[in-house]
């Protein structure tokens, strides 16, 4: 079935059509007509396979019609979600989908002024896409109204329902009405959160693809051994062999982003790092800066790999193996997305080993091996330009020693 044979409003269907999205993807063919239906559904599906576009475009569809016939004040729809930048980009999506229709969609977060998300709010919205902190704010200083709200959506469901998340949400709760719309979309879920989603749905419809592998089709994924200390001359191998590849390396800490930023730039490799400690701005830059390609190489921590859609990330690299086992799935899925194919490799040290292991048991299969041959693996240290600039400096002090011993 095509976009175009579905009973959605024409301003839509064009919108859709100027994405260059013809036919739904498995999971919005499921989705979309049970949304409609008014029921609540649990939907797990892989990153990249449209999540977002599965909730928005019935979304919007519904409050579009709505609109024609009564004139409604107040916001219809919620979109919870763990990050500013996914806020912002799950927005676009609904803008881009919304385009000429009735919706009017805004996106509040914390970090930056709260005023003029206070102003925009009362000039009147439709869909309200919110980090639940800034949410909550708002709501008990009185300046955000749940009231009407029909559709409550929960982006990243596993994680907006996990520790540190489910306090605001429950806070959040108790202010919309009873009567309502609850959808869940995530990518990951395990059994804890999935009865903590059940009871607060009614009668769901659970949608779940390819439960067996949680990581995507399109991405194809492996694990090379590498020593913890070798790891740069790796990345920097893999970068230069890769020009105009956009590369997303993800590593453990803020600290550690910094540290392999510097030993990128030792080596003449342009990069930018993205993580906690950035403010709000700098982090929209650098999003912005990979996003459209003016850097190629990333270094980010796990707080960027929830839901981020960046177009054409070739390559995503587990330069540190990731804490949490769904993390893996996140972190390889911002590569493969939509149509496109895309390549993991961790990095695994000895020491790391057992994280591998929790990782593959999580998945339900080993990761395959990238066998490095020893000689490959030595060259790889060897040419790096790091240690050429070693001998070179090796080279002239000698240079200098024996005319030193010369002299005298
Ligand atoms: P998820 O939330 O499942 O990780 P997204 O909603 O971010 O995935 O979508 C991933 C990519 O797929 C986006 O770049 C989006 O534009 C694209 N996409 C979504 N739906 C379609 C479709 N029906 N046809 C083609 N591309 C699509
Ligand atoms: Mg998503």
């Amino acid at each position: 079935m095509k976009f175009e044979d579905y009973r959605i409003s024409p301003e839509i269907k064009r919108n859709l059509a100027l994405l260059g999205f013809k036919k739904p993807t498995d999971i919005q063919f499921k989705s979309i007509p049970h949304i409609l239906n008014g029921e609540d559904v649990l939907a797990i599906a892989q990153t990249g396979t449209g999540k977002t576009a599965a909730f928005a475009i019935p979304v919007i569809d519904m409050i579009h019609h709505q609109k024609k016939s009564t004139r409604s004040e107040g916001i219809k729809c919620i979109v919870m979600v763990p990050t500013r930048e996914l806020a912002l980009q799950i927005a676009d999506v609904f803008n881009t989908i919304g385009k000429h229709s009735r919706v009017k969609t805004f996106c509040v977060f914390g970090g930056v002024e709260q005023d003029p998300q206070i102003a925009r709010l009362e000039k009147g919205i439709d869909v309200l896409i919110a980090t639940p902190g800034r949410m909550f704010d708002l709501v008990s200083q009185g300046h955000l109204h749940l009231d009407q709200i029909q559709i409550v959506i929960l982006d990243e469901a596993d994680h907006m329902l996990d520790l540190g998340f489910i306090k605001d949400i429950r806070d959040l709760i108790k202010f919309l009405p009873k009567r309502r719309q609850t959808l869940f979309f995530s990518a990951t879920i395990d059994e804890k959160i999935k009865e903590l989603a059940y009871s607060l749905v009614h009668k769901p419809i659970r949608i779940q693809i390819s439960p067996k592998n949680p990581v995507s089709k399109n991405v194809d994924h492996s694990v090379a051994f590498i020593k913890m200390d070798d790891k740069r001359f790796f990345l920097e191998r893999l970068v230069n062999e890769n020009k105009d590849t956009k590369i997303l390396v993800f590593v453990r800490t803020k600290v550690r982003a910094e540290r392999v930023k510097n030993a990128m730039e030792r080596v003449g490799i342009k990069c930018m790092t993205l993580h906690g400690d950035k403010d709000q701005s700098d982090r929209f830059n650098v999003l912005n800066a990979f996003r459209n390609g003016e850097v190629k190489l990333l270094i980010a921590t796990d707080v960027t790999a929830r839901g981020i859609d960046i177009p054409d990330v070739e390559f995503v690299v587990n330069y540190d193996m990731p804490d949490k086992d769904e993390n893996y799935v996140h972190r390889v899925g911002r590569t493969g997305r939509g149509t496109k194919r895309g390549i993991a490799i961790s990095f695994c040290s000895e020491e790391e080993k057992p994280v591998l292991a929790q990782i593959e048991e999580y998945l339900g299969y080993p990761v395959k091996i990238l066998e490095i041959e020893k000689e490959s693996y030595d060259e790889t240290i060897d040419f790096s330009s790091a240690n050429q600039a070693d001998w070179r400096k090796l080279l002239k002090d000698e240079e200098k020693n024996k005319k030193k011993s010369r002299k005298k």
